[in-house]
């Protein structure tokens, strides 16, 4: 929906907007689950895991299958004339900008077109085929499902949608319903102290099984829940955060409050390959939905740094060795993993490349690195560091009764560890820090090459 219509949805009595919600809903999820979703829901609850033979052998054929596919079909990689991946050229995300019509291999009347908001404010446009998009939900609804969660349970969704008006939320509607699958909608550009109360009520209220969403909107709320000393009455069984990077604090105190497990996955909307948490707390590539390659500064094969997707669910806009802007760290090839998978594992996720300060004496201090800061600090709330400047950055914090000068004087010294000695720390206590227009948080901020 464009920004019109949803402030025209705004205006709707409520009942008519949760119908509307519901409607569209259902009908979202009907056309996922047509086609070939119930073959790929099969395909998926196979056990492919545990016969690292019977799985690297499927996933090379799919690798030729659409490699294959992708030459004869998009005009794009016509050229490349090769069956070997590591001859095809990198695809930058300014190629999808600017030559999606080369890429492409449907017309956009065909296709399931998903927009998203690219770093440098372009917004970028990627066609999924139908049948693609039904392979996608069979995979995320088989990992779900493999966590207790099936459509129909009662869920709540913390995602980028600006669903009410600031005088719903005052009158404790800070929500819509589908009604039928049971999905409770949370606004998340509204979450603050003085909302406080009006999404609580929700909450307990609704008393979800299952969470899906931003991780750092869920923890606004269940930070502020846990300074006040409460609880959810009723437990939730898993948190699914989507989009952002999973930090420590967010674990621990969501775990806390809502007494529930997070279960993390990777997925981008271009439609990257999955990373899935097991049930024993690893990360796993998926390596039937693509092949992830991890490289170092000079695209040399390496254990830590920027990541390569290609991805088998992308036929619409092939995406071959795709720069998708993430980081990760993947785990030595020869530790194994509890649950008894063989999928590869991934020590950790770092978040955007784009997401670092330019040290003077460090070079690169990655997200990952920088939010570790806050560790043995208290009272941080939360905080995110602008850097403008080669020898400057500001550090905005917010802040509870906690943070007192000696911690102040703790975080200042733990980031002046990361940044090296000549950087200016501007640090700057604050009542609010402003989220992106997607309403994701950013927690670093590089505006040097911009
Ligand atoms: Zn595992």
């Amino acid at each position: 929906m464009n920004m019109d219509l949803w402030s025209l949805y705004r205006k709707l009595p409520f009942w008519f907007q949760d119908f509307l919600i519901t409607a569209v809903n259902v009908n979202q999820y009907r056309i996922r689950r047509k086609g070939r979703y119930s073959f790929y829901r099969k395909y998926y609850s196979r056990d492919w895991s545990s016969d690292k033979r019977l799985w690297k052998a499927e996933s090379e054929v799919r690798l030729a299958d659409f490699l294959q596919f992708s030459c004869s079909q998009s005009m794009w990689f016509s050229s490349v004339g090769s069956s070997s991946l590591s001859f095809f050229p990198l695809l930058e995300k300014s190629d999808l900008v600017k030559n999606l019509k080369r890429i492409k291999t449907i017309d956009e009347k065909d296709a399931v077109v998903s927009l998203t908001g690219g770093t440098t404010g372009a917004s970028m446009k990627v066609l999924y085929t139908v049948e693609d998009t039904q392979e996608r939900f069979a995979l995320l609804d088989t990992f779900r499902a493999g966590h207790g969660y099936e459509l129909g349970k009662k869920v709540a969704w913390f995602s980028g949608k600006n669903l009410a008006t600031d005088r719903d939320v005052k009158k404790g509607r800070c929500y819509r319903d589908d009604l039928i699958n049971k999905i409770r909608f949370f606004s998340t550009f509204h979450i603050n102290e003085r909302n406080f109360n009006s999404y609580w009520n929700a909450l307990e209220r609704f008393s979800p099984e299952f969470i899906v969403g931003f991780p750092s909107s869920v923890f606004d709320i269940c930070e502020i829940a846990d300074r006040k000393g409460l609880k959810l009455h009723n437990r939730v069984r898993v948190f699914f955060p989507t989009a952002e990077v999973v930090l420590p604090q967010h674990r621990e105190v969501i775990g806390r409050v809502l007494g529930c497990q997070l279960v993390d996955q990777y997925a981008s909307s271009e439609g990257a390959p999955f990373i899935l948490e097991c049930t024993s707390g690893r990360l796993h590539i998926h390596p039937l939905s693509g092949v992830f390659e991890v490289v170092d500064e000079n695209f040399k094969p390496a254990l830590e740094g920027e990541l390569l997707v290609t991805s088998f669910t992308t036929h619409g806009t092939p995406l071959i060795r795709y720069r998708v802007g993430d980081r990760i760290k993947l785990a030595p090839p020869e530790e194994c993993c509890e649950c008894g998978s063989t999928f590869p594992l991934v020590e950790r996720i770092d978040g955007r490349t784009s997401d670092y300060v330019l040290s003077p004496e460090n070079g690169r201090v990655n997200l990952g690195n920088l939010s570790n800061s806050t560790k043995s600090v208290s009272g941080i709330i939360a905080f995110q560091v602008i850097q403008d400047f080669q020898d400057e950055i500001d550090v905005h914090v917010m802040a509870s009764d906690l943070f007192t000068d000696s911690e102040r004087a703790k975080f200042i010294d733990a980031l002046r560890e990361r940044v090296g000695p000549t950087m200016s720390i501007n640090l700057k206590v604050v009542n609010d820090i402003p989220r992106e227009k997607s309403g994701k948080f950013r927690i670093v901020k590089n505006r040097l090459s911009t």
